[in-house]
């Protein structure tokens, strides 16, 4: 079986390669407890009831289920994923979106980089306390932040043109691999198939096929992952935490917003306001002299409200958003069927399938897994949230909690 992996492997994907850190721990120095966290990127909840993912929806409803559960602002998946793996909002991690603009450089970004995160990690935070850990992440923006940290990385291989992700098969497939070569305490992997899928569906209707496809092949991969953990032993001492990092919404091609003109078209913003666009929320950034900005900050809110489909334009420095000095001076939202494409109207963000506004917060996230610490059959009425992933992983390994403490909480 291994061998006729590798070979296929090898033929499909040009060479399965893990990066692992040197010195890694030896197995039998290693607690015997394991810990997988599965995202399934840009899974609705009610997606689960669908009837295309009858494993998932198993799994979910024999292990502890959150009835409610929450992407955290900005719900983009870069930001989720940090999130997921510090257990701290943004103005802590450093990471409030996928795009920003790096006043530093210029220009407009996307935070793929190892040295966007300013924080420690769950992953370091194993490390060093003498576990391993590996990360099989399908994008190549999540393997850039997240880098060289874990013990053992996937690069993802191969991309697909135009969505640019490895399909979950190949993902599943270097889980699959990880575990059983290497094994470590925890893994991190991404699945980008249902996101990517979702993005590329025209109204959420005309290319919904290729979506229900993704989700039922999702399922089986999942499940294949879940089936070699029960094989391996793994299983029996596991939690396994299932969610997503954002939910997904769709748009058609009348219902875009562009605040680029707008904003151009007031006599003190024209040509000192810079917009990052993440989809379902455009962060703005006050270019001009420091005196003018609280006046701009309350001129470029103004605007944006003014706009049909803008839900609603923050500060970024209104306490509950939590952002950092990355997001800007002003954090806009669309209403749910609306999408931004900023700065040009038409090129810029040409995608019906949209995130990163409040009508993405909800995902699904459930534990299961055959350790003793996972409830079997539970509803919990607690909220779960993204943030939440690394303190409780963080107390199941004993790990202890960074300084400042988590702005999560522990789950089991
Ligand atoms: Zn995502």
């Amino acid at each position: 079986m291994r061998a006729s992996r590798r070979t296929f492997l090898q033929a499909g994907a040009a060479g399965l390669v893990f990066s692992s850190l040197p010195h890694a721990p030896a197995y039998t120095a290693r607690s015997r407890k394991r810990a997988y966290v599965l995202v399934i990127d840009g899974c609705r909840p009610d997606e689960l009831d669908s009837g295309l993912t009858p494993n998932l929806a198993a799994l979910r409803d024999g292990g502890l289920r959150f009835a409610q559960a929450m992407s955290m602002p900005v719900m983009e998946t870069i930001p989720n994923h940090v999130m997921m793996m510090t257990g701290l909002r943004p103005d802590r991690t450093g990471v409030p979106a996928n795009s920003v603009y790096d006043r530093e450089l210029g220009e407009v970004r996307d935070l793929d980089r190892p040295s966007d995160i300013r924080c420690e990690t769950l992953i370091g935070r194993l490390n060093r306390r003498g576990h391993t850990t590996g990360t099989v992440l399908s994008k190549d923006y999540l393997y850039g932040v997240f880098g060289g940290r874990a013990t053992h990385r996937w690069e993802p291989s191969p991309t697909l043109p135009i969505t640019e992700h490895a399909p979950d098969v190949f993902t599943i497939e270097a889980a699959l691999a990880m575990h059983e070569e290497l094994d470590p305490n925890l893994m991190f992997v991404n699945l980008g198939d249902i996101d990517r899928f979702g993005h590329a569906d025209l109204t959420g209707t005309t290319l919904q096929l290729a979506r229900q496809l993704a989700l039922a092949d999702t399922d089986v991969q999942v499940q294949r992952f879940i089936d070699a953990l029960k094989a391996s032993g793994a299983w029996e001492n596991a939690v396994v935490i299932v969610l997503a990092d954002h939910s997904m919404d769709w748009s058609t091609p009348d219902k875009v917003i562009s605040l680029a003109g707008p904003l151009a078209a007031d006599p003190l913003l024209a040509g000192k306001v810079q917009i990052a666009d993440n989809g379902g929320a455009d962060l703005l950034y006050w270019t001009g002299p420091r005196a003018q900005r609280d006046q701009a900050i309350e001129r470029m809110r103004a605007i944006a409200r003014e706009q049909d489909g803008v839900l609603a334009a923050y500060a970024r420095t209104a306490d509950w958003l939590r952002l950092g000095p990355e997001a800007g001076d002003v954090v806009v939202f669309c209403q749910a069927g609306w999408r931004f494409s900023d700065p040009d109207p038409l090129t810029s963000n040409p995608i019906p399938g949209n995130h990163g506004h409040p009508a993405t917060r909800a995902i699904p996230f459930f534990i299961a897994g055959g350790h003793p610490a996972v409830p079997t059959a539970t509803v919990s009425s607690r909220v779960a949230r993204t943030l939440d992933v690394a303190p409780t992983l963080a107390a199941f390994f004993g790990v202890g909690r960074p300084a400042g403490g988590y702005d999560g909480r522990a789950l089991l």
